[in-house]
């Protein structure tokens, strides 16, 4: 789901991670996510 492929399954169990290298915070994939596993949060800087 998502298009710069930032989202890595760890496999049965061991959830997600977010390489924020190519992440552009689109949403889509908290969007599209039907477990609502996926929120997105404002950056702090
Ligand atoms: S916010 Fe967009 S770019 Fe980042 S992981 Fe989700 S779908 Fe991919």
């Amino acid at each position: 789901m998502c298009p710069d492929n930032a989202v890595i399954k760890l496999g049965p169990g061991n959830r997600l991670r977010f390489n924020y290298d190519y992440c552009k915070g689109c949403s889509l994939c908290a969007t599209e996510c039907p477990c609502g596993a996926i929120r997105m949060k404002n950056e702090t800087i």
